[in-house]
C-alpha cells in the first residue's frame, strides 16, 4: 500500500499519514483534500512511500486538487524553515499556500462585433453596431454609448452580431527587458555591479552585501544585478524583498522604468484574487520579477536565480507573530536551497551581515559616496539640557530656527519621531492615574484625529472619556509627551502658512495612500512632513534639505540587545533623507545625552567606529552575532498553570557545553489580553546546535492546553 505524508497548514506538530487510494496518482508537492476530524482540509503531500500492508487504521486521501504542485525546492525550503524556527511545518506551509485562498480574478472580457450581419437592422441597432466598433467592457456601457436600451444590445448578442471575447492576458507578467533603459553607473557603482554580474554568471549559491551610504545608488546597483540574472538565464526569476509596503510603489516604479514592465507585487495590501494571480504566475514561471514583503519568500518559484533584500538591517523583516521568522536570514537559506544568488543591501547593515562579510561568507561591496553632486548631510546634535524647548513644546529653539530658514528658502523639512498618535500617555491631573488598557500591561496612546485612546499592542481602543474613570474628576485628563500628531500641531502654530502632513501607519494605512503622500512630498506640495519610521527610509525627496530628529533617545530606552544598533540605524536612515540631490542637506538631532556613543557616531558619521564598539561589547558577552539566542515566551490566563510549566521547564533544562538558560522571569510586558507572561532566554555559542537543544528541552515537559509556549529563534523583541 502507499502512504502519503501530508503537511496540513495548521499548527499540528507533524505531517499526517494518509492512505493513497488505489487509483490515485500522487507525488510530493501535490495538493490534496484530506479528512481531519469532521472536516476536510487542504494539505500538501511531502512524500509518498510504499509500505507493506499494515493494520494501521489510516484514513484515505479524499481528493487530489488540480493546482500546480509546489516545486521541490519550495517544499524543501518550507521544511527547512520549520526545523530552523522550531515550529510545526504547517506554519510556514500556511504562508506558502496563502496565495491560494482566493480564486484568480476572472479574465477581462469585451463585447465585440462578430462580423455577421443581424437578421434585421433598425436605426437603434445600427447605432449599437457603430458604437461597438471599438468593443465595450459591458452591455450597459455600449447601450449608453449608442443611446439605446440594453435590450437592443442583448437582442444583437442573441442574434449573433455581437459576442463576448476574453481579452488576452494583460501585461502584468510580460517579459522584462534587461537592456530596456540601463543607467549610466558611476565608477564605484559599475565596479560593484560587475562583481555581482560575475558572481551570477558563475552560478550556484553565493551571497553579497551592498554596503553603501544613503543615496550612493545601491538600488541602481542591484537593478544591474537583476539585469545580469535576466541575461544569464532566459527563465530566471527574481525576488526583491522590502521592509515596508510604503516603499514598494517607488521601487516598482524604478523597476518599470529600468525593465520596461512592472514587476509583480506581493504583500498584505494586495487583494486576494490578485495574489492568487501572482501565485499562479510564479509557479508557472511567468512572473519573472516579484517585489514584495517578507512573506513573498514562501512563493513557489520555479527557477529562482536572485533574491535581493533591500534595507536588510530592518527589523520589519522579523515576523513576530504566527510563524516567527527572520526574513533576511530565511532569504539566505532559500537562496542556498535554490543554488541562487542573494544580495543584501543597506546603508547601515546589521552586525550579523557585517560579521558575515568580515568572515568572507558574503562578498562585501562598499559604496562610500553619494552619487553625483549630492553630499552627505551635515549632522548636528542639539543638547536639550542647554537649549530646551519652551514649556509644553517639543521643538527646541535651534531646530525651530532651522525649520524657519528652510521654509523661507522654499525647501522641505522632515521631522522624525517614532511615535504614532498625539500623546503616548494620558494621566489624570486629579488622582495621578495613568490610563491603561484593560487586561494588558500597557498605557493607552491618545489619538486626536479620532479622539480615541488606543492600545498599540492589542488594538483595543475607547473614546477619550471626559471624566477620569478612576476618580471621576471632570476634564482632568492630561496628555503627556509628544506623538507625531502633536508635533504637527506645534509646526502649524509656528508656521501657520506652511503645508504640513503626517506620515504614519494611521495616516497612511495602505500602499495607495502611501504612494499619494510620497508623490505629494516629492512634488513639493508639502513643506514639513512629520513622520514615524514609516517614512524614514528609502525615499528620495529632491527638495528635502532639513531632517530634525525630535527625540533621539527614545529607542535607547528599554535596553534590549539591539537598542543601540537599532537607534543608530534608524537615525542614520532618517538623517540620510536630507540633501539627496543638488541642494546640500543637514540634520539636527535633539537629545538629552549628546555624549552617548550612538549620538557621537551619528554626528561624526563614523559608522565603522560605532560598529566596532558595539561588536566588542557583543563579543565579550558572546551575544549575536558571536553567539545565538532563542527565547521561550510562556503565557496563560491561569497563573498557577503558568507557574507550574515554568517550574517544570526550569527543572528540565538540558546540560550542554557552551550554552546557558536564563529564566524564568516575568516578561517586561507581564500581562497581555489577560494572559500572564514569562520568559526564558537560551544563549549558545555558534558551534552549538541550539535548535536541537531547545527541541530536546521542550520534549521533556508536558504543557497543558491552557499554557502557550512560543519559541522565538533569534529574538528581536525582548518584551
Ligand atoms: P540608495 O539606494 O543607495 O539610497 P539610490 O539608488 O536610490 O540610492 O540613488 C539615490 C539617487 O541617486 C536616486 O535618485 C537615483 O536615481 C540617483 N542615482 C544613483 N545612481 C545614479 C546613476 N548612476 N545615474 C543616475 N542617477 C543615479
Amino acid at each position: 500500500m502507499r502512504i502519503a505524508e501530508v503537511i496540513i497548514p495548521l499548527p499540528v506538530p507533524e505531517p499526517f499519514d494518509y492512505l493513497v487510494p488505489e487509483e490515485m496518482v500522487l507525488a510530493p508537492g501535490d495538493h490534496v483534500l484530506v479528512p481531519l476530524g469532521p472536516r476536510r482540509v487542504w494539505g500538501l503531500v511531502r512524500d509518498v512511500r510504499e509500505t507493506p500492508a499494515t493494520n494501521r487504521n489510516l484514513k484515505a486521501v479524499a481528493e487530489r486538487i488540480a493546482v500546480t504542485p509546489l516545486p521541490a525546492n519550495t517544499l524543501a525550503f518550507v521544511e527547512w524553515a520549520s526545523r530552523w524556527q522550531i515550529a510545526p511545518p504547517g506554519d510556514p506551509m500556511a504562508i506558502a499556500l496563502r496565495g491560494l485562498r482566493s480564486e484568480p480574478p476572472r479574465p477581462p472580457k469585451r463585447l465585440v462585433l462578430t462580423g455577421e450581419p443581424p437578421s434585421k437592422l433598425t436605426a437603434a441597432r445600427e447605432r449599437v453596431l457603430e458604437a461597438a466598433q471599438a468593443g465595450s467592457p459591458t452591455a450597459v456601457a455600449l447601450a449608453e454609448a449608442a443611446g439605446v436600451s440594453t435590450g437592443v444590445v442583448k437582442a444583437l448578442i442573441d442574434d449573433g452580431a455581437l459576442t463576448w471575447v476574453e481579452l488576452p492576458e494583460d501585461q502584468a507578467f510580460a517579459e522584462p527587458d534587461p537592456d530596456h533603459a540601463p543607467a549610466a553607473l558611476n565608477p564605484s557603482q559599475a565596479a560593484a555591479a560587475d562583481v555581482l554580474g560575475q558572481m551570477i554568471r558563475q552560478g550556484g549559491f553565493q551571497a553579497a552585501l551592498i554596503d553603501g551610504v544613503t543615496g550612493s545608488g545601491k538600488t541602481e546597483v542591484y537593478l544591474e544585478a537583476v539585469a545580469h540574472a535576466l541575461r544569464a538565464d532566459p527563465d530566471a526569476q527574481i525576488l526583491v524583498l522590502l521592509p515596508e509596503i510604503a516603499l514598494t510603489q517607488a521601487v516598482i516604479a524604478r523597476f518599470a522604468q529600468r525593465f520596461g514592465v512592472e514587476p509583480a507585487e506581493w504583500h498584505s495590501g494586495v487583494s486576494g484574487p490578485k495574489r492568487r494571480r501572482v501565485w499562479d504566475a510564479v509557479v508557472a514561471g511567468d512572473a519573472r520579477i516579484v517585489v514584495g514583503a517578507r512573506s513573498a519568500l514562501f512563493l513557489p518559484f520555479r527557477k529562482l536565480a536572485l533574491i535581493v533584500v533591500d534595507e536588510e538591517h530592518d527589523s520589519s523583516f522579523k515576523q513576530e507573530d504566527g510563524f516567527i521568522y527572520q526574513g533576511r536570514d530565511l532569504a539566505v537559506a532559500r537562496a542556498n536551497i535554490e543554488k541562487a544568488m542573494v544580495v543584501l543591501a543597506s546603508a547601515t547593515p546589521s552586525l550579523e551581515s557585517l560579521w558575515n562579510a568580515e568572515q568572507g561568507r558574503y562578498r562585501w561591496l562598499r559604496l562610500s559616496a553619494r552619487h553625483g553632486a549630492a553630499q552627505m548631510p551635515e549632522i548636528g546634535l542639539i543638547d536639550l539640557r542647554e537649549t530646551p524647548p519652551e514649556h509644553g513644546r517639543w521643538l527646541s529653539p535651534p531646530l525651530v530656527e532651522a525649520l524657519a530658514d528652510t521654509y523661507a528658502r522654499g525647501e522641505q523639512s522632515l521631522l522624525f519621531l517614532n511615535r504614532r498618535g498625539y500623546a503616548p500617555l494620558v494621566i489624570c491631573k486629579a488622582c495621578g492615574q495613568r490610563m491603561t488598557a484593560p487586561d494588558t500591561d500597557s498605557w493607552l496612546v491618545e489619538h486626536r484625529y479620532t479622539n480615541r485612546l488606543v492600545c498599540h499592542l492589542t488594538g483595543f481602543s475607547m473614546r477619550k472619556p471626559d471624566k477620569c474613570p478612576h476618580c471621576g474628576a471632570k476634564d482632568s485628563l492630561t496628555s503627556i509627551g509628544p506623538g507625531v500628531e502633536r508635533i504637527e500641531d506645534e509646526v502649524k502654530s509656528l508656521f501657520p502658512e506652511a503645508r504640513v502632513a503626517v506620515f504614519s501607519s494611521d495616516t497612511v494605512p495602505d500602499g495607495q495612500s502611501a504612494r499619494e503622500l510620497v508623490e505629494r512630498m516629492a512634488g513639493h506640495e508639502i513643506d514639513v512632513m512629520v513622520a514615524t519610521q514609516a517614512a524614514a527610509k528609502g525615499h528620495n525627496f529632491p527638495m528635502l534639505t532639513l531632517v530634525g530628529v525630535v527625540d533621539a533617545d527614545l529607542g535607547l530606552k528599554g535596553g534590549d540587545l539591539r537598542a543601540g544598533e537599532r537607534t543608530f540605524q534608524l537615525l542614520a536612515q532618517a538623517t540620510g533623507r536630507a540633501g539627496r540631490h543638488e541642494r546640500p542637506g543637514r540634520a539636527l538631532i535633539q537629545t538629552w545625552q549628546p555624549e552617548h556613543p550612538v549620538m557621537q557616531a551619528l554626528k561624526a558619521q563614523d559608522r565603522d567606529a560605532f560598529v566596532e564598539a558595539e561588536s566588542a561589547e557583543r563579543e565579550a558577552a558572546r551575544l549575536p552575532p558571536f553567539g545565538r539566542l532563542v527565547a521561550l515566551v510562556l503565557s496563560s490566563p491561569d497563573p498557577s498553570a503558568l507557574e507550574a510549566v515554568a517550574r517544570n521547564l526550569a527543572a528540565a533544562v538540558p546540560n550542554a557545553e557552551g550554552a546557558e538558560v536564563y529564566g524564568p522571569a516575568d516578561a517586561p510586558l507581564a500581562l497581555i489580553r489577560g494572559r500572564r507572561r514569562k520568559r526564558f532566554l537560551v544563549r549558545a555559542d555558534r558551534g552549538v546546535d541550539i535548535q536541537g537543544l531547545v527541541s530536546t528541552w521542550l520534549s521533556r515537559v508536558k504543557v497543558p492546553a491552557s499554557v502557550r509556549v512560543v519559541v522565538d529563534v533569534d529574538p528581536y523583541s525582548f518584551l
